[in-house]
């Protein structure tokens, strides 16, 4: 029997869990020839996250779950249960429902003809507000005109993925990560479905402004040098118009001796440079940044437990 590994990171998620686990039993129900495991990434949660997963994991062996030292994101979160799941394929799922799990028996149709990423794309957004929506859709244009890699509008981490693009994902060590990037990075073949995105069943998200453009930040830097080329040109127009301008006053003072004014020119000139150089400087501090947190090879996560629903508790 083939096995489906369902991962689900989990950060104070309380209030929805047992419509999850009512969710996905009616799945693991109505698709019998596959076996199932859910898989549980508790990334911290400050609430009884933890004592709900445990609870199930104690009647039902098909729950396994890590419980990860602290909370680390969910981009750290799914790394780490990448490493652990056993299925011959994974389907990655939010545990707040807004991926309706009712999808996966259509993605596993798709993984069966030989797809190897069965990725969601969400043809409507419930529950967010058009800033929201105006955002995210002005970041996937950016991000998709400074890279190669296509980038695909519009999905998130909901997807199936084969046993070997899991693997290969597992090949990716970088500390500050960037997953949607990956996905389109390992390559393999990619069949796209649509859906409709719910609102959060309950609870409330954990993302704000902040966070989602620290995540833009993330996608373009981590996948891209555009940004140090657009100093390099940047500085380049500004040097060559400056070395026109010079000539003008040479030749001007030549021919028509000098009138000595412009002390606001100057300063124009001054401030805009010196604000090009600290944006370049910001830009390249980006770059160094990471080389910085990468070199210090720290690992990914630390596990305090884990739990595979088949077999005894380690820790
Ligand atoms: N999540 C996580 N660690 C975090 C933040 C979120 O594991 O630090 C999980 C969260 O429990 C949920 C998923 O990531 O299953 C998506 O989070 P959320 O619904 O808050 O984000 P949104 O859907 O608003 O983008
Ligand atoms: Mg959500």
């Amino acid at each position: 029997m083939k096995k489906i590994s369902i991962l689900i990171p989990t950060y104070n998620e309380q209030a929805v869990l047992e419509k999850l686990f009512a969710r996905l039993t009616t799945l693991a129900d109505s698709a019998k020839e596959y076996e199932f495991e859910f898989f549980f990434v508790n990334d911290g949660s400050r609430d009884n996250t933890l004592e709900i997963i445990k609870d199930h994991a104690e009647i039902d062996t098909r729950v396994s779950y890590l419980n990860l030292s602290r909370n680390f994101g969910k981009e750290i979160a799914m790394i780490a249960a990448l490493d652990h799941v056993s299925g011959d394929a994974t389907v990655i799922i939010d545990a707040d429902l807004q991926d309706p799990p009712e999808l996966i028996p259509e993605m596993i149709i798709w993984w069966e003809r030989g797809y190897d990423d069965v990725y969601a794309r969400r043809n409507g957004r419930l529950g967010e507000s058009w800033l929201k929506k105006f955002t995210s859709k002005m970041f996937y244009k950016t991000l998709q005109s400074v890279t190669r890699i296509p980038i695909q509008k519009d999905t998130g981490d909901f997807r199936l993925l084969d046993r070997r693009a899991v693997e290969a994902l597992k090949q990716i060590r970088e500390s500050q990560r960037y997953t949607k990037g990956y996905f389109s990075w390992i390559g393999f073949n990619k069949k796209e479905i649509t859906y409709k995105r719910d609102a959060r069943a309950a609870g409330e998200t954990h993302w704000n402004y902040f966070k989602l453009i620290d995540l833009a930040i993330e996608g373009i830097v981590s996948f891209s040098i555009a940004p140090l080329r657009i100093a390099t040109g940047l500085g380049t127009i500004v040097a060559v118009a400056t070395f026109i301008y010079l000539v003008v006053i040479v030749v001007k003072t030549i021919i028509f001796g000098t009138d000595l004014a412009g002390y606001p020119s100057t300063m124009a000139v001054i401030l805009f440079l010196g604000g090009a150089q600290l944006l370049s400087l910001g830009i390249i501090g980006e770059y160094v940044g990471r080389i910085f947190n990468e070199t210090k090879n720290r690992p990914l996560y630390l596990i305090e437990e884990l739990h595979i629903g088949t077999r005894k508790k380690t820790r």
